[in-house]
């Protein structure tokens, strides 16, 4: 579904951060697992339209993704690496908020969306709570409740896991793991566990390049 063609990135100040990347990526779960600086924020926000690559095409569906960027955004879920903005407003009041900003103004429609991602993101019990007082495990999962408002079918969760403690990693995994077949989901992560406990297919990126393709099973292995 989606489809990367000889993706490369340069920043301005020159650092090379993507070289030549072609990845196919279907439905369900994809891992892209890479260390630090590996460049996969990079591919991560190039994906999501945050930002422009030097080189390089991306197809969703019929979607050309550089050319058409608000027709992707619209069918876009993505909570980024360091998630930061805490407010003292309740989770379900700023669940509420967003679910406005995405064009959903029926207050009835809304409330049935609201309460339906609280529930799945385990966070019913806290939803007049101010998210500024929330644990790193809440935070993330209130994350992916505003990042699957509008029933997007591109998900991309950025390095999610990081900081989380055992216990609330498994959470977080249930509930990516959760959220359907019918839905193209990418985690990036460095966490080899991340991916060998979740993701069918997988791709290992260092230095900006693809190094490896296929099933973690095959994959992990061999490295
Ligand atoms: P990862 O998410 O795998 O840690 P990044 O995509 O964040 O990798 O970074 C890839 C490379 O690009 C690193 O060398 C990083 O320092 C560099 N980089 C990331 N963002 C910028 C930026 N805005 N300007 C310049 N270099 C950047
Ligand atoms: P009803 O109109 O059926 O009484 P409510 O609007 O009271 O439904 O909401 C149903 C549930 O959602 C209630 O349990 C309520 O506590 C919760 N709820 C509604 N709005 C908020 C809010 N702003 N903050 C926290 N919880 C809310």
């Amino acid at each position: 579904m989606l489809e990367i063609r000889n993706l490369s990135h340069v920043y301005p100040n020159g650092t090379r951060a993507l070289t030549d990347v072609n990845l196919d990526i279907g439905k369900g779960m994809y891992g892209l697992l890479g260390p630090n600086g590996a460049g996969k924020s990079t591919l991560m926000r190039t994906i999501a339209t945050l930002q422009t690559p030097s080189e390089g095409s991306i197809k969703f569906g019929d979607v050309d993704v550089l050319a058409e960027p608000d027709t992707l955004r619209r069918r876009l879920g993505y909570l980024p690496q360091d998630f930061g903005v805490y407010p003292r407003v309740s989770a379900y009041n700023m669940l509420d908020h967003m679910a406005v900003l995405k064009g959903i103004t029926a207050k009835s429609e809304r409330k049935a969306v609201v309460e339906t991602l609280l529930e799945q993101t385990n966070l019913w019990g806290v939803r007049g709570k101010a998210i500024a007082g929330f644990s790193g495990g809440m935070r993330q999962r209130f994350g992916i409740a505003q990042a699957l408002i509008g029933d997007p079918d591109l998900i991309i969760v950025d390095e999610p896991t990081a900081g989380l403690d055992p216990e609330e990693r498994n959470r977080f995994l249930n509930l990516l793991a959760g959220i359907g077949d019918e839905k193209v989901v990418i985690l990036s992560t460095h966490i080899v566990d991340d991916v060998a406990d979740l993701c069918p297919q997988m791709a290992v990126l260092a230095n900006g390049r693809v190094q490896l393709e296929g099933k973690p099973s095959d994959l992990i292995a061999s490295t």
